[in-house]
């Protein structure tokens, strides 16, 4: 089994309802446990700024499914969920992003899919649910993610009580 992190994001339609719907199905992947699931965040959109606030989350897994096989999954879930493609950083029901699958890291030339996601690091809504829940992640480089991640400022995130 490999320990793998989740980020997960929604700004439409319900966006709790959407992040718990998604926890759900994460927690039905195939060969594979839902071991953590962090607290709700809400964030500011990055892109557009005529979009609603996210809500975000990070759930750690624990896998035997191969990245390109869990991308597919993740996939499967959005579309089941009703994603549609909107513009780049635009609006979505469900986001679901693969950031860390164990040490690994893919080259980040294959666009289709990249470990650990590169701009996780550098998102307070990502590393900040995602140091809740494990706050001793190491990186593929053997960095401590909690250290490499003082650059991640919090900008505009606040808990859900
Ligand atoms: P974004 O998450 O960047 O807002 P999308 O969810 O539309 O955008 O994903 C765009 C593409 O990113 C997907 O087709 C997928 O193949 C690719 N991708 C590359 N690396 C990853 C990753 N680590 N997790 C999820 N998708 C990834
Ligand atoms: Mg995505």
């Amino acid at each position: 089994m490999v320990r793998a992190c989740i980020a997960l994001g929604s700004n439409l339609d319900n966006p709790v309802l959407q992040i718990t719907q998604a926890l759900e199905a994460l927690s039905k992947l195939p060969y594979s446990n839902l071991v953590k699931a962090s607290s709700l965040y809400t964030s500011a959109p990055q892109g557009p700024q005529d979009q609603g606030r996210f809500i975000n989350a990070v759930a750690l897994i624990e896998t035997r499914l191969q990245p390109e096989d869990l991308l597919k999954n993740l996939q499967a879930i959005e579309k089941a969920m009703g994603r549609i493609k909107t513009r780049h950083w635009g609006e979505r029901c469900i986001d679901l992003d693969i950031i860390f699958y164990g040490q690994l890291q893919i080259a980040m030339d294959d666009p289709d899919l990249k470990i650990p996601h590169p701009l996780a690091l550098s998102r307070d809504f990502v590393m900040i649910p995602l140091l809740e829940i494990v706050p001793d992640w190491t990186l593929p480089n053997g960095d401590a993610a909690a250290e490499r991640c003082q650059d991640c400022l919090q900008h505009d995130l606040t808990k859900l009580p």
